[in-house]
């Protein structure tokens, strides 16, 4: 998913303002999009499944509009455990005694079933089957704290990865798990407007520059006073290593590590460890080009452009069931002349399933490959992720029940290789890394056994 917030002290038009936000932000949810406006007093929530230009025609962005609003939040969803269902779009909203809040939530929270049920015998009432909201009336139910010790005691009492952005009529928070698993960035216009967004793309898309990433385990909060911080829960930071395999925008600096760059040395890294004699390098787009560029580059390989990808097709993975990301696929890529005749090198951020992959590699013989060497700049993926990014469930995971040689066969590749782990860490750098869905090792916890049966 990706959140954004703005808190201004000068009037402006926020509303649109978070719809460029979000639509910078869409790559990361196209399932369902939203948000909340308030100008201190009225307070306006909409929200549906769908792209953000769906969501929000004319009409609709007119009706949360407000002439002096001072706080917005918005949110667009991808779900990760397949209920796209119309009231689990975000932000949710809630009353307290003080007042409306509403919440925009990435990642998961693992214990969260483990508090909601604890939170029902105690009278708790729950409108969705949404672990954001048991975060949201966590924060609404000690509402006779204020809001920043509310949420810092909310924080203390969910575990997983998260980054959220929280609003009341006057303030604005953001608030990063204490691994700081979930990315969340801040940035600032130069009429002092106050941003809080997934990456730094959107910061861009109104106008403001980034300041700095949220620390793990910060909870910040912005008022008519400024921008203030709390440290709640800093541990070792895990930030997620996908966030630069694959899901955060080319252009995106995360944690101070630059999103392309680090995919060119991954790419560079893959072709150190798994080197292969071939004709050119292909990327498979748009998820594989920073790798691909980076294996030309450290091989001397020849880029090239060997398959088209049709722009009008959205990301295939996030598609919700396997014929729909089939069907997708097709749509989306064709194979062109340059592979015709020659012996390919066809770079791809991961395998999943393995699904696509198989069509792709297909693709390419059918066009007149003659040798087709599959690279990945992730390692395999044998365990799901728990912290918000839909990497399927285990039994799916291709890797997770097939060697290396016998997912070559599957997808019908001459050779298959993929970045080692550690390979994987050198090239991004940075402070340390989550990389629990090739190790197994989950350094923000993992739910409960009856949960994992579930998910997995
Ligand atoms: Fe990211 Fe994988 Fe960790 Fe999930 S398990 S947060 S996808 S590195
Ligand atoms: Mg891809």
């Amino acid at each position: 998913c990706g959140v954004f917030g703005i808190y201004s002290a000068q009037p402006n038009d926020l509303a649109w303002m978070t719809y460029l936000g979000l639509f910078a932000l869409q790559h990361r949810g196209q399932e369902a999009a939203g948000m909340c406006v308030s100008d201190g007093d009225k307070f306006h929530v909409e929200k549906d499944l769908g792209l953000v230009t769906q969501v929000f025609d004319e009409r609709r962005l007119d009706s949360v509009r407000l002439p002096n609003a001072r706080v917005s939040i918005g949110h667009v969803r991808y779900s990760t455990t397949g209920s796209n269902l119309r009231f689990n779009a975000q932000p949710l909203t809630t009353r307290t005694n003080k007042g409306i809040l509403g919440l925009a939530h990435n990642g998961n929270f693992v214990n969260a079933l483990e508090v909601r049920a604890e939170m029902l015998q105690e009278g708790a009432l729950f409108a969705t089957t949404n672990d954001s909201e048991v975060m949201l009336n966590l924060i609404a139910r000690e509402s006779h704290m204020d809001l920043v010790e509310a949420t810092a005691a909310a924080m203390k009492r969910l575990r997983g990865g998260y980054a959220c952005v929280l609003m009341s009529r006057t303030q604005l928070l953001g608030f990063r798990d204490p691994h700081g698993v979930r990315p969340l960035v801040i940035g600032q216009r130069e009429d002092g407007a106050y941003v809080l967004a997934s990456e730094p793309c959107a910061l861009y898309a109104v106008g403001a520059r980034l300041i700095r990433d949220v620390q793990p385990g910060e909870l910040v909060s912005i008022d008519r006073d400024g921008l203030h911080s709390l440290m709640v829960e800093a541990r070792q930071p895990t930030p997620c290593s996908f966030e630069w395999i694959y899901f955060a925008r080319s252009d995106s600096r995360l944690d101070g590590v630059d999103t392309h760059e680090s995919r060119i040395r991954m790419g560079q890294q893959l072709a150190r460890e798994k080197a292969v004699d071939a004709d050119i390098v292909v990327p498979v787009p748009d998820s594989g080009i920073g790798a691909a560029i980076g294996y030309a580059r450290e091989s001397g390989i020849p880029f090239d452009y060997g398959l088209y990808k049709n722009p009008y097709a959205g990301r295939t993975f996030i598609a919700p069931t396997q014929e729909a990301r089939e069907l997708k696929v097709k749509m989306k890529l064709s194979p062109t002349s340059a592979v015709r005749g020659k012996r390919v090198i066809l770079v791809d951020d991961s395998i999943v399933r393995g699904t696509t992959s198989r069509q792709i590699v297909n693709l390419l013989r059918e066009a007149g490959a003659t040798e087709v060497h599959f690279r990945v700049s992730s390692p395999p993926i044998t365990h799901p992720c728990f912290y918000g990014i839909d990497t399927a469930a285990r039994k799916e995971l291709v890797a997770s029940t097939h060697s290396v040689d016998e997912i070559r066969d599957l997808i019908g590749a001459d050779t298959l290789a993929f970045i080692s782990e550690g390979g994987l860490r050198e090239a991004i750098g940075g402070p340390g890394l989550c990389s629990a869905c090739f190790t197994g090792d989950y350094p923000a916890g993992t739910p409960l056994l009856n949960d994992v049966d579930k998910l997995a």
